[in-house]
């Protein structure tokens, strides 16, 4: 099982130690530790009850934002990862919350069965990955969270509530996306699909033509996303069709070029070369590498899934599907006038609505726009810019990227606000489960 999350011990201390997280933008100094067990996740959280600390969980350390950090006590669930059972009638699967969506799918997999939708990486934590309401794209399908049917919480005072649509409903339904403050997920039951395969077309197109046609690609494809290089007139585009044909991979060789040499070692170099040089970007963007056109068919959570190795921070905004092109007009027509030197590209999404609370998709079809930059680049103007754009658009900003928004105009931007922070504060009284991040973008718990 791949793991990214990096540790390290803390010289001076054999309990303390500094975590950071996969884009090494953020860093805890906290009480590790790594439960195994139920039993152990609830004697810690009451543990650091009777003490007084706070605590926070850790999936797979691949949020952007400070959102699973903690200065007392963090708890690291990728020991914590088993499979627990499969129900191949009623289609679900019920897992302990650090599985990783990978050893998911692949145990799936095995059974005849399949996430319905999963995000471009697959490396996440399962508890993570819903907890920041991690999305694919596709607009008839929705987000990770929006497949939980029922989940096990540890509340601040360490007792277990279970929780579905019939029990307990409000906790279940808010929980979907607890953004990491609503108790400790133990374990997840989620519901699945009979395995399919995608048809994958990954092709460059202009951006003019993918703007005017953006109504009808992501209607008229399964999966549909695009992928803007700012300085060029160029897109990368990928539509995935679900289909159970005979797979077609592509050859270890053909996948090795395109996606460990082309989309991370050559693009990590060119990267590289325009952080040294950024008067250079507009020039550079233009090797920033297309695949031509690649077809092929495989295991669904292959196609979804890519390896990242090139390091960078990312921001993503959800809006209503309809601004979607507009406000990629005006990010482009900000990069353009301003000579940002930025040549990452911006990838563009969309996704059905759902009904969790603090889900960025609740209420409205979404279109998700994301805006990265190079690692030790500078990104603060950028994503200022982006995110006034996406303000004005109604904007959410998806939870674990980062963004600069506080609970006093976040509030207005969900109808189902108070009937999350009223959960919140029936599962969490004393705050254990407070953050620096929750403080800022839910508010103290007793404004
Ligand atoms: C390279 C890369 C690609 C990405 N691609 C996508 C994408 O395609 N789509 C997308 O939507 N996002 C994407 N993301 C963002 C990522 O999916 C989210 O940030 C996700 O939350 C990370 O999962 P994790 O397991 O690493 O969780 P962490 O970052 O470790 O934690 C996220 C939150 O979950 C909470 N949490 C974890 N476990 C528990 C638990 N047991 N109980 C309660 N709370 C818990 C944490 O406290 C924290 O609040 C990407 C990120 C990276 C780095």
């Amino acid at each position: 099982m791949q793991r990214e999350a990096q540790w390290r011990l803390d010289s001076g201390s054999a309990v303390t130690e500094i975590w950071t997280n996969w884009a090494g933008n953020q860093r805890a100094r906290a009480q590790l530790a790594k439960p195994t067990t139920e039993s152990e996740l609830v004697g810690l959280v009451k543990r650091a009850a009777e003490r007084g600390q706070t605590v926070s969980a850790v999936g797979a350390g691949h949020s952007f934002t400070d959102v699973a950090l903690s200065d007392a006590v963090l708890l690291s669930l990728e020991n914590y990862d088993r499979i627990l059972s499969v129900d191949l009638q009623r289609q679900t699967v019920t897992v302990e919350a650090g599985a990783q969506l990978h050893a998911m799918s692949e145990f799936l997999w095995s059974r005849g069965l399949a996430f319905e939708n999963l995000g471009d990486i697959d490396v996440q934590s399962l508890a993570g990955a819903s907890s920041t309401a991690t999305h694919g794209t596709g607009l008839r399908f929705r987000n990770v969270s929006s497949g939980i049917l029922g989940m096990r919480v540890i509340t601040g005072d360490g007792s277990i509530v279970d929780c579905d649509a019939e029990n307990n409903a409000d906790v279940w339904s808010a929980a979907r996306v607890g953004v990491g403050a609503l108790g400790l997920i133990s374990t997840i039951t989620l519901r699945v699909v009979p395995a399919f395969n995608l048809r994958a077309v990954e092709e460059s197109r202009r951006l003019e033509e993918v703007m005017e046609g953006f109504d009808d690609l992501v209607a008229a494809n399964d999966h549909y996303e695009f992928f803007y290089v700012p300085h060029t007139d160029w897109t990368m585009t990928k539509s995935n069709q679900r289909n159970h044909d005979d797979p077609e991979p592509r050859s270890g060789i053909q996948e090795w070029f395109q996606e460990t040499f082309m989309a991370n070692r050559v693009f990590g170099v060119v990267n590289r070369v325009a952080a040294a040089q950024p008067k250079l970007v507009p020039q550079l963007a233009r090797f920033v590498p297309a695949s031509g056109r690649v077809e092929y068919n495989d295991r669904s959570y292959r196609v979804f899934a890519t390896p990242r190795s090139v390091r960078f921070l990312e921001m993503e905004y959800a809006i209503p599907l309809e601004s979607t092109m507009p406000a990629l007009m005006e990010v482009k027509g900000w990069i353009d006038r301003t000579g940002t030197p930025t040549m990452f590209p911006i990838e563009v999404r969309a996704v059905s609505g759902d009904d969790i609370p603090l889900s960025t998709a609740y209420g409205r079809s979404t279109g998700y726009i994301a805006v990265h930059v190079f690692r030790g680049t500078p990104h603060e103007r950028y994503f200022h810019e982006v995110e006034a754009i996406m303000k004005a658009h109604g904007g959410r900003p998806h939870w674990g990227k980062l963004h600069y928004r506080t609970h006093e105009d976040l509030a207005s931007a969900y109808p189902g606000w108070d009937a999350f922070q009223a959960v919140r504060r029936r599962l969490d009284p004393i705050g254990i489960f407070q953050n620096a991040y929750a403080n800022r973008v839910l508010g103290p718990l007793n404004p």
